[in-house]
């Protein structure tokens, strides 16, 4: 079987420089699309093939990572308008703290800063990195769009450390307090019918964390926390930026769920991938003709075809 996993964030008409929410206009434009495209399923309902139907069309599910609380103000209504399902994984210390993941975090101080330089110990950081000063705005968000891909590529203890340093030296910004849903808005959107998920306690890249310990903690902690504040044990993890290896994924089934959740901007081949490495395709703030051409993958033929 065959499957389309759609992969959102934020829907939010705030535009952000360094990571720009899909506007629910264009949200809306989107579901039109894949409901005239696809029948549409829960994710979980689709892995478990526990489902009938007599419909010709390819399946797709609508899925949303990290626990943004713009979901329950602009994705939903628009959700409930076409009447279609969909399920949220969220970073349990996020939704406890209030505060978004790292990686929004990093481009917020970066993008709000009026500093000109940051304080970090240059030897963590590859050439094209190491003047952490910049002149002015263009300088700062080239710095920053360089420095977050980086930060993907290294171990989670390096990650951390830079991270810190990073957030130590930009002290003039804090995080936005109000972004992330709280656990009474997990149990409204549950009852309503979206299906909760884990996407670990602090959002690191697993495949990058050093000691097996330390992912089960992310992995069985963030689940844990999840059945004490919903009384259900999710069924999914989905791995946060798509990082996952045969560490993670024998973790995850010892863990106990069910599915494992990958970005690999793929169309999902149940004869093909395992439960634990399920491919997902993100969407974006962008124009509707590219949406459209990464919906039906020919986005990746042609990328393929000029690598
Ligand atoms: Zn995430």
């Amino acid at each position: 079987m065959k499957a389309n996993i759609f992969l959102f964030h934020r829907v939010s008409p705030q535009r952000d420089k360094l990571w720009d929410p899909l506007s629910p206009g264009r949200f809306d434009e989107v579901l039109n699309y894949l409901k005239k495209n696809f029948y549409i399923e829960n994710a979980e309902t689709i892995l478990s093939g526990n489902f009938k139907t007599s419909n010709s069309k390819p399946f797709a599910a609508i899925v949303f990572d990290d626990g943004y609380k713009d979901y329950i103000e602009y994705a939903l209504p628009i959700l409930k308008k076409h009447n279609l399902p969909s399920s949220m994984y969220v970073v349990t210390s996020c939704v406890e703290s209030g505060i978004p993941p790292w990686t929004y975090v990093l481009d917020n101080a970066l993008a709000n800063t009026k500093k000109n330089k940051i304080e970090v110990d240059s030897s963590l950081l590859p050439e094209e990195l190491k003047n952490t000063s910049w002149k002015n705005e263009t300088d700062k968000i080239a710095f920053a769009k360089k420095l977050k891909p980086f930060l993907k590529t290294v171990s989670n203890s390096v990650r951390k450390k830079i991270y810190e340093q990073v957030i130590k030296s930009l002290d003039d910004v804090q995080p936005p307090q109000n972004l992330m849903m709280n656990w009474k808005d997990i149990n409204e959107i549950k009852s309503g019918g979206t299906v909760v998920g884990s996407h670990t306690v602090s959002h690191p890249l697993l495949a990058k964390i050093e000691s097996e310990e330390e992912i089960e903690i992310e992995l069985k902690l963030s689940a844990e926390k999840i059945k004490e504040q919903t009384s259900e044990f999710p069924s999914t993890i989905s791995y946060p930026i798509g990082s996952y290896d045969e560490r993670v994924k024998k973790l995850a089934k010892k863990t106990g769920y069910k599915f494992g959740l990958a970005v690999q901007q793929q169309v999902l081949d149940t004869t093909k991938h395992n439960v634990f490495e399920v491919p997902r395709i993100e969407l974006y703030n962008e124009p509707m003709l590219k949406t459209k051409l990464r919906i039906n993958g020919t986005l990746e033929k042609i990328k393929k075809v000029l690598r």
